[in-house]
């Protein structure tokens, strides 16, 4: 048999890698996935990057020990799951190292006018500055008539884009938040 670079990958999965290499890898491949999710917790979700909403399994170690953090091990599709059927696209494929990502932020941070770098701020700070932020915008701004004297009571000077990890209970805040400041620029990447 010709072992072209199609033929070695369709072969990570069994019968061709074992007759084309000579010898029988499957029991080998199972086994390391056997190792990998051991004694690991299975939590199904659904992959927060598109509108497709895949379903997932995150697989844990250390939930059910004391004095241990868990930690995520492995995430993998869910083959039960009727949208994708166990297969991911490349972005929910990598979810594992979202997760597990030293560079992740885990605090808002803001860059000043003129700044050129981000700093720290807590979460109090945060929202304190966004309210007044927004609260000075929409006061200096508000669109109370258009050019024919037609009431029409909006905000067109703030714009809202929401990401793609947005929930629907998120978005349901979101839109009830943002259409009673009269905001009218309104997105959101996914409607999972
Ligand atoms: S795996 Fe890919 S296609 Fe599926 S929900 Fe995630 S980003 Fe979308």
């Amino acid at each position: 048999m010709d072992l072209t670079r199609r033929t070695f990958i369709r072969a990570g999965s069994g019968a061709i890698l074992a007759s084309a290499l000579g010898f029988d890898v499957r029991s080998a491949h199972a086994q390391s996935r056997e190792l990998k999710i051991a004694r690991t917790t299975e939590t199904r979700s659904t992959c927060p990057y598109c509108s497709v909403s895949c379903g997932i399994i995150i697989h844990t170690l250390g939930d059910k020990a004391k004095n241990v953090t868990p930690q995520v091990v492995h995430v993998e599709g869910d083959a039960d799951h009727p949208i994708n059927r166990g297969t991911l696209c490349p972005k929910g494929a990598s979810l594992y190292h979202d997760i597990l990502n030293d560079r992740r932020l885990l605090k808002p941070q803001v860059r000043r006018p003129g700044s050129d770098h981000w700093e720290d701020i807590g979460w109090d700070q945060a929202f304190d500055e966004i309210a007044r932020h927004i609260k000075k915008t929409r006061d200096e701004t508000f669109v109370t008539t258009d050019a024919q004297g037609r009431v029409v009571n909006r905000c067109e000077s703030i714009a809202w884009n929401g990401g793609c990890t947005d929930t629907n209970e998120f978005n349901y805040l979101v839109v009830k938040t943002m259409r009673s400041l009269g905001v009218c620029y309104l997105e959101n990447q996914a409607r999972v």
